[in-house]
């Protein structure tokens, strides 16, 4: 089974407990004779990572084996890769106990894999926007908020929870069509438009302060 590293602690004297999320959800593990040793195996066990694995299931389970499939930090981080990781994982954090975790584990998955690869800051606008659904928080995008008008959409209001039409739109920063593609289409993560990224997750960052009660304190 295939799990990303959330979280890892030190447990009594040579054991941890490794936080995974996976399509089980996120669950704690024991990872028995796993500390001191300088054996590669602990070594991978690091935050953000993401590895296949085994355990022994019971209230409490176990461990069993693990291998890294992807190690997301490393010392050639920059501070915006470690502040991406942070937030994403911080994110799987929050996920309501209820949530569907085979459908959303797919898609988060991807985007740990290509934070490394793609613009780090468009896989966090793009993930930010995906995980909204999982919070309950459905931003209506196809109508204006105001009006109802579904023609001549122009902005993304967050305090309207949704889209404004040309004559309830005051501003002339049309972010409306990346919160409409980011939202709706299913694509490859790189496949997505391009957009000031910075600019659009601090539209992003305080949505979730609103709609989601969420403070990610993005430093970017
Ligand atoms: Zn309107």
């Amino acid at each position: 089974m295939r799990g990303i590293i959330v979280k890892s602690l030190d447990y009594k004297e040579k054991s941890k407990i490794v936080y995974i999320y996976s399509i089980l959800g996120l669950k704690g593990y024991k990872v028995l004779g796993v500390k001191g040793k300088k054996n590669v195996s602990s070594g991978n066990l690091i935050t953000g990572n993401i590895i296949d694995f085994t355990f022994i299931d019971s209230s409490f389970p176990t461990l069993q084996e693990f291998y890294t499939i992807k190690s997301n930090l490393n010392c050639s981080n920059d501070l915006k890769t470690i502040e991406v990781l942070r937030a994403m994982i911080e994110i799987i954090n929050y996920l309501p106990e209820d949530s569907n975790n085979e459908l959303m584990y797919p898609f988060i998955e991807e985007a740990f894999l290509k934070i490394l690869e793609l613009d780090s800051l468009k896989v966090l606008s793009i993930f930010l926007i995906k995980m909204l659904y999982p919070f309950g928080v459905n931003p209506e995008l196809k109508k204006c908020q105001r009006c109802g008008n579904t023609n001549d959409l122009i902005g993304f209001s967050i305090t309207d929870h949704g889209a404004l039409c040309k004559n309830c739109y005051k501003y002339n920063d049309n972010y409306l069509d990346y919160w409409q593609e980011y939202y709706y289409k299913k694509l490859p993560i790189e496949e997505y438009s391009d957009c000031d990224f910075i600019k659009l997750l601090k539209e992003i960052e305080k949505y979730y302060l609103i709609n989601a009660h969420i403070n990610l304190k993005l430093h970017l």
